[in-house]
């Protein structure tokens, strides 16, 4: 029930307050449709699945010689391990970039096991209470390897405490969950520890030349760049500073009471998280 309430009010916030559902246009092949999701081509191993329950909610499907990943779960998609069997026949990892129900939603329960940060595992119970399967554990900076290709974990805590980010570094892209918000960040940590995640990223997006990250909620243009994650970095230390002032958001939801825009994005926060 609890589950169910917290899926409404995220689905109703998401299509009704933050975002216009609009249309999702993205330019890859498409390899699988039903009423419930879209799977397009990326590149010829990776597939993005767009659900439409919240705003386009992005899985991703990563293809290896031996192995193959899939990054979130979306909402509720029935037999989505069918659907992914029918992209890629490799043997199947599950992973969240956090646990929220439009990335860990009630599809899990398709999967057997699924991998998190253990900063999210206070709320499984709330956010994933009837899942069956068994959730384990992904480590800071770990490799995950797909046999011929690597993608290294990153913790990038700020939308939630657990929040993740993968990278493929060989492909020079990412995938960032809702880390950096796809423009509109909700941020469930302090400042600090979100500007300790931005310098991370942007350290490794420099050295390792990454071209961008797709974000939780994908529609084709809103990667996010490094010149946004620094200006974010930026922003928010004019916040704890006290240059920067939020302004009441009007649109306050999960208590997020106040906001700082920059250049094409939001930063939904409380007063608590300036420290
Ligand atoms: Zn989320």
């Amino acid at each position: 029930m609890k589950l169910i309430l917290s899926l409404l009010t995220l689905s109703v916030f998401f299509q009704t307050t933050l975002f216009a559902q609009g249309s999702l246009i993205i330019n890859g092949k498409e390899v699988f449709s039903n009423n419930e999701v879209v799977f397009h081509q990326l590149d010829d191993h990776t597939w993005v699945g767009s659900g439409n329950q919240m705003w386009h909610e992005s899985l991703y499907l990563l293809e290896g010689k031996d192995k193959a990943l899939l990054i979130d779960v979306g909402t509720d998609i029935k037999d989505l391990d069918k659907i992914v069997a029918s992209i890629t026949s490799k043997p199947l990892m599950v992973v969240a970039t956090h646990v929220h129900p439009d990335h860990t939603g009630p599809s899990i329960n398709c999967f057997s096991e699924v991998f998190i940060n253990p900063n999210d595992s206070v709320s499984v119970p709330r956010m994933m209470g009837d899942y069956k399967g068994s959730v384990k554990y992904l480590k800071d900076r770990e490799i995950i390897n797909l046999g011929d290709r690597q993608i290294e974990v990153l913790y990038t805590p700020g939308h939630t405490p657990g929040s993740t980010t993968f990278i493929d570094k060989a492909a020079g892209y990412g995938f960032s969950g809702d880390s950096f918000g796809t423009g509109l960040l909700l941020l469930s940590v302090n400042f600090s520890t979100f500007i300790e995640t931005c310098e991370k990223i942007t350290s490794m997006m420099e050295s390792y030349k990454l071209k961008y990250l797709y974000p939780g909620h994908f529609n084709d243009n809103n990667m996010e760049t490094l010149s946004k994650i620094e200006d974010m970095c930026k922003v928010s230390k004019d916040v704890l500073s006290g240059k920067i002032k939020g302004t009441v958001n009007t649109e306050s939801q999960f208590g997020l009471k106040l906001k700082v825009s920059g250049k094409g994005y939001d930063i939904n926060y409380n007063e608590s998280a300036v420290k």
